[in-house]
């Protein structure tokens, strides 16, 4: 081990942000307010804000109580909003996620396969890990669950983790709460798909300290626009991100599209041209895969619904 003559740093989260000031959370949930030390102001021209929530950061402790930052560790990933008030570049609204989970309901509103892929291929472009829920999963005895199923296996088959629940089976949640224990998770989705409700069994307090978990239910309920970590009681935290209702899209070139789709990786390297957008081009490697049945025909779908709204920008 190796060792200096400075005083040891330790290391935290930033947990929130308020201008100059962070707050930030270390293991064993001390919490402190504290700011960047001087030097490390400068920071790169294209990101506006120079530590962002989820940060993980080394700092010493001052004699009246406060911290100061002294290092900021890598960001393994993190979800860009662009800058605001007219600024150029970009801001991190959120960094160091380990799982985006997006929850629907297979009925009451009735999820779409086209949303569920825009955000995949969101967080497949950030380097997220996202996690499909198909909630209500106890209204399943009334209506025919085959496509469903269906498209449930399909996501499992493509790589993805797909969980069943139901907040009137607390069973079905067990596994998801396994999962985002001791780890950063943001959850989004529509309105009346059963987020509060989920949050709610998770972790009963988590409701009146999120802003807006159920997006634009609440109407009217004063909200900041700042994003902040909730630590969850059994170790972890939740995202609270309001006003994200879907993960934004930008940044992605038509061509590039296809890099997010898992099942068209191996297709796009048979493409005569480079820039294949694979809906027109001739010898395409991907309408290959669409026309044998290789490529789901609701996947290809939704890839095109995509470049249509990336051609629209
Ligand atoms: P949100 O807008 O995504 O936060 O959704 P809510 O949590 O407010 O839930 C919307 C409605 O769905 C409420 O009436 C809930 O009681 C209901 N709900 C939520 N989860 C479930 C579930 O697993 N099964 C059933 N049957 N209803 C649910």
């Amino acid at each position: 081990m190796s060792s200096n003559n400075s005083l040891e740093a330790l290391s935290a989260r930033v947990i929130r942000s308020t201008g100059a000031w962070y707050e930030i959370m270390d293991s064993n949930l001390n919490q402190y307010s504290a700011r960047l030390r001087g030097k490390f102001r400068q920071d790169s021209k294209e990101i506006t804000n120079p530590i962002a929530v989820g940060d993980e950061v080394l700092f010493e402790r001052n004699e009246d109580g406060t911290a100061q930052i002294i290092e900021i560790l890598d960001r393994k990933n993190f979800l860009p909003r662009k800058a605001t008030h007219g600024r150029r570049g970009h801001q991190i609204l959120i960094s160091n996620i380990d799982y985006a989970l997006v929850v629907v309901s297979i009925t009451q509103p009735q999820y779409k396969t086209g949303f569920i892929d825009r955000f995949l291929v969101s967080c497949e472009a950030y380097e997220i890990e996202p996690i499909i829920i198909l909630n209500k999963w106890d209204l399943s005895e009334d209506i025919t669950t085959d496509e469903i199923i269906y498209h449930s296996n399909h996501y499992k088959q493509l790589g993805y983790k797909v969980f069943h629940t139901s907040i009137l089976k607390p069973e079905t949640l067990e596994p998801l709460v396994n999962l985002i224990t001791n780890k950063v998770s943001v959850f989004i989705g529509p309105s009346g798909v059963g987020k509060t409700s989920l949050l709610n069994h998770i972790d009963p307090s988590l409701e009146e300290k999120t802003s807006e978990i159920s997006g634009y239910s609440k109407k009217g309920k004063h909200t900041t626009t700042f994003a902040k970590l909730l630590p969850l009681p059994f170790g972890g935290y939740l995202a609270d991100t309001p006003g994200i209702r879907e993960f934004g899209l930008y940044n992605i070139e038509d061509w590039e599209l296809s890099l997010y789709f898992p099942e068209m990786i191996e297709g796009r390297t048979h493409c005569k041209f480079s820039t294949c957008t694979h809906i027109h081009e001739p010898s395409c490697g991907v309408i290959e895969l669409v026309d044998t049945g290789l490529i789901e025909p609701f996947r290809y779908l939704s890839y095109m619904n995509i470049i249509e709204s990336l051609n629209d920008r």
